[in-house]
C-alpha cells in the first residue's frame, strides 16, 4: 500500500507530460517541403523521428521564450542569421561544444560561442539582364548607387529580413555615412516600387522591367530548375565578396533531448547530408567543396564577404532605421 502515493505521483506526472517516445522536436522557419525529406531520411537512417512545427522566426521565438522550461522543442531551424542571433540574445539556445561541428562549419558561418551553426548557404547577390547588360558593366553593390543605374535598379521590400540583414552587412563593412550614401543612391534609382519578393524580382528582370536586381541566388535556381530559360544571370561582387546568408540551427536551451539534438545537428553537417540539404532549395552547402545543385554550379564560384554572419544580427535594428530615413519601402 506503502506504493500507491509514488504510483499516484508517477500516472499524475504521465498526465501531465505527453509520453517521451525519443522522438526530436524542432521549431522550424524552413519550409516543410525542404525539411521533411531530410528528416525522413534521418529516420530512415537512424530510427530516431523527427518531429516540427514551421512559422515565422519571430512567432517561433516567441513561443521559445513562453513555453521555458516546459518546451519540447529540442532545434530552432531558421533562414536568416538575423533571426538566430536574435534566439542566442534571448537565452532561448544552448552553447555546444562538437568537434565535428566546429570542422565542418567555417568559423564566420557559426555562432562564436557554438549556440548556432549554419546548414546552408544563401547568396544575395546581383542578377542582370544578360540580353541587355555585359558582366564587365557590373562592379558591386556599392556602384548600383551610381547614377548610371538610374532608373534600372529593382529591389525588394526592406520589410524582408533578407535586406535588412544586407543593409547590416554594408554597415557592418562600410559604416554609418557610406551605408546610408549608398542606400539613398538605390533608391534613387529604383526603375519600380519594390516587390513583394525575390521571384517577382527575377521575373521583373527577365521581362525588361529593370536590368539589374538583388535577390537571393535560390529564387533563380527554382524557375532554372524548372526548366524556365530566363535570360537573368547572377554576378559575383569580387573586390568586396558576396553577401551570404545562412539558414542554420542551434539546440535549445532547455531541450528534452540535448544529446540526441546534437547529434542529429552533426549528421546534418555531413557531406552526403549536406549536398541535399542545399541542393533542394538550389542554395549553397555551408560546409566548403560539396557538390552543388547542377543549376547552381553553372553559375561558377564566388568569393563570400568574410565578415561573420553574426552582424546581421548586430546590426539588424540600426538597418531598419537606416532603410527606413532613405525613404526605402
Ligand atoms: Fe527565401
Amino acid at each position: 500500500m506503502r506504493l500507491l502515493p509514488a504510483l499516484l505521483s508517477v500516472l499524475l506526472l504521465a498526465g501531465c507530460q505527453r509520453a517521451d517516445d525519443g522522438a526530436l522536436v524542432v521549431y522550424s522557419e524552413r519550409r516543410e517541403p525542404l525539411i521533411e525529406p531530410i528528416f525522413a531520411r534521418y529516420r530512415a537512417e537512424t530510427g530516431v523521428e523527427v518531429r516540427f512545427i514551421t512559422d515565422q522566426a519571430p512567432v517561433l521565438i516567441e513561443r521559445l521564450a513562453a513555453e521555458g522550461e516546459r518546451t519540447r522543442a529540442d532545434l530552432f531551424l531558421a533562414v536568416d542569421a538575423g533571426n538566430l542571433w536574435l534566439a542566442a540574445e534571448r537565452g532561448l539556445l544552448a552553447s555546444i561544444e562538437s568537434a565535428p561541428l566546429q570542422a565542418a562549419i567555417p568559423a564566420h558561418l557559426r555562432d562564436p560561442d557554438g549556440r548556432w551553426f549554419a546548414l546552408s548557404l544563401r547568396a544575395r547577390t546581383i542578377i542582370y539582364a544578360r540580353d541587355r547588360i555585359e558582366a564587365t558593366e557590373l562592379v558591386g553593390y556599392e556602384d548600383l548607387a551610381d547614377a548610371r543605374w538610374k532608373g534600372r535598379l529593382c529591389l525588394r521590400s526592406s520589410k524582408k529580413v533578407y535586406n535588412q540583414s544586407l543593409t547590416a552587412m554594408l554597415l557592418a563593412r562600410l559604416g554609418e555615412t557610406e551605408t546610408e550614401r549608398i542606400l539613398r543612391g538605390w533608391v534613387a534609382n529604383l526603375a519600380a516600387p519594390p516587390f513583394a519578393d525575390d521571384t517577382l524580382l527575377v521575373q521583373a528582370v527577365a521581362a525588361g522591367q529593370c536590368d539589374v536586381g538583388i535577390v537571393n541566388t535560390y529564387y533563380l535556381g527554382r524557375l532554372q530548375a524548372r526548366g524556365e530559360a530566363l535570360q537573368v544571370w547572377p554576378y559575383w561582387p569580387d573586390e568586396t565578396g558576396v553577401h551570404v546568408n545562412i539558414s542554420g540551427a542551434g539546440v535549445t536551451a532547455h531541450a528534452p533531448h540535448r544529446e540526441a539534438a546534437v547529434r542529429f545537428l552533426e549528421w546534418l553537417a555531413t557531406p552526403a547530408v549536406q549536398a541535399d540539404f542545399a541542393s533542394i532549395n538550389q542554395e549553397y552547402p555551408a560546409t566548403p567543396g560539396i557538390a552543388l545543385h547542377p543549376v547552381v554550379a553553372a553559375w561558377g564560384p564566388f568569393r563570400h564577404d568574410p565578415i561573420n554572419v553574426v552582424e546581421a544580427g548586430r546590426r539588424q535594428v540600426e538597418a531598419v532605421m537606416l532603410m527606413d530615413r532613405v525613404g526605402w519601402n
